[in-house]
C-alpha cells in the first residue's frame, strides 16, 4: 500500500489536499480513498472496490469510450462560459443553490453555459440537497427557462422522501446522488419512485461488479460519478460505465483536473468530451513525489487494520 497526498485546484468538501491509498495486486493498482472522517464500517466497501481493481476482476467493456460532463462550480458567468468552452464537453453539470447566493446568479450562470454549449448541448444542474420541496418546484421552473431546457436536476432536496415529492410536481427528470451512498440506498430510491436517474459511485457501493448488479436490478438509467480520485480510482468508474448495457447520459468522471497532480503517467482526462476505456499506468516517481508524510501513512495502515477487523466481526 502507498499513500499519496494530492493538493486540489479548488476547495471541495472543505478540504484542499486529498489523501488516497493505492493498493497493488496481481492486475495492477486499486484506489482506496474513503474520506478521512469515514468510519471503518463505511470505508469497508471502498476497500472492496480497490481489491477488485488490484485483482483485475472487472467485467468486459461493451464500449471503448465514455462520454463525460464538464463541471461548472458556482462561478460568475464569464468564468462559467470559459470553463465550458475550454472543456470540449457536450454536457455541462452546473452547480446551483450555493449557500446564501441569490437565484439570479444561478440564472446568469446557466444562460452563459447555454451560450457556450449552443442549442444541442445538455445542461444538468446539481443542487446537492440545497432546496426545500417548495423552493425546488419554484426554482426549477426559473432555471429551466434560463438554461433553455434541463437534462435533469441532481439531488434538489436532501431527503429521498422529498426527492419523490419534487419529482411528482415537476416535468424535469430528477437524479439521486447523495441519496445513494450505501448498497441498499438505490432500492429505496426505486421503491419511493424518487428519481429518474441514479448516480452511482463505485467506491462507496463496493466496486464495479457490485454497481453493475445494482444497475441491473434498479432498472433506472445510471450516471457513473467519481469520489474525487486519481486516475487509478477513475479507471474503476470508467470500467463500470464501459460495462453498462445502456449509457444514455454523460458520466461525472472528468474530475482528475480538480487535482493538481496525478499518479498516472497518462492521466484519464477527457478528449473531445469522452474518456478512453483503459487502465492508466502508475508512475513510480509520482508515487514518491506525492507520498504522504510518514505519520499519515501510519494512520492509513491503522485504518486498513480497522476495516479488516470489521470484516472479522462480520464473519
Ligand atoms: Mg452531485
Amino acid at each position: 500500500m502507498r499513500v499519496v497526498a494530492v493538493p486540489m485546484t479548488t476547495r471541495f468538501r472543505g478540504i484542499t489536499v486529498r489523501e488516497m491509498a493505492l493498493l497493488r495486486g496481481p492486475a495492477g493498482w486499486g484506489e482506496w480513498s474513503p474520506f478521512l472522517e469515514y468510519s471503518p464500517e463505511v470505508a469497508e466497501p471502498w476497500l472492496r472496490c480497490a481489491e477488485e481493481a488490484a485483482a483485475g476482476d472487472w467485467p468486459a467493456p461493451v464500449r471503448d469510450s465514455v462520454p463525460v460532463n464538464v463541471t461548472v462550480p458556482a462561478v460568475d458567468p464569464e468564468r462559467a462560459h470559459r470553463i465550458v468552452t475550454d472543456s470540449g464537453c457536450r454536457t455541462a453539470k452546473v452547480k446551483v443553490a450555493d449557500a446564501g447566493r441569490p437565484l439570479a446568479e444561478d440564472q446568469a450562470r446557466l444562460e452563459a453555459v447555454r451560450d457556450a454549449l449552443g442549442p444541442t448541448g445538455l445542461i444538468r444542474i446539481d443542487v446537492n440537497g440545497g432546496w426545500s420541496v417548495e423552493e425546488a418546484v419554484a426554482a426549477i421552473a426559473v432555471l429551466e427557462r434560463a438554461a433553455g431546457g434541463l437534462e435533469y436536476v441532481e439531488q434538489p432536496t436532501a431527503s429521498v422522501e422529498d426527492l419523490a415529492r419534487v419529482r411528482r410536481r415537476v416535468a424535469v427528470p430528477i437524479a439521486a446522488d447523495e441519496s445513494i451512498r450505501r448498497a441498499e440506498d438505490p432500492y429505496r430510491v426505486r421503491e419511493l419512485e424518487a428519481a429518474d436517474v441514479a448516480v452511482l459511485k463505485v467506491q462507496p457501493l463496493g466496486g464495479v461488479r457490485a454497481c453493475l448488479e445494482i444497475a441491473e436490478r434498479i432498472e433506472l438509467p445510471v450516471v457513473v460519478s467519481s469520489a474525487l480520485e486519481t486516475s487509478v480510482g477513475i479507471a474503476a468508474g470508467v470500467a463500470l460505465a464501459a460495462a453498462l448495457p445502456e449509457l444514455p447520459h454523460a458520466c461525472g468522471l472528468a474530475t482528475v483536473q480538480l487535482l493538481t497532480a496525478d499518479v498516472a503517467s497518462e492521466p484519464l482526462l477527457p478528449v473531445d468530451g469522452a474518456l478512453p476505456v483503459r487502465r492508466p499506468k502508475v508512475d513510480p516517481q509520482q508515487l514518491d513525489l506525492l507520498a504522504a508524510a510518514p505519520e499519515r501513512v501510519r494512520a492509513w495502515q491503522a485504518r486498513l487494520e480497522a476495516v479488516r477487523a470489521v470484516r472479522e466481526t462480520r464473519r
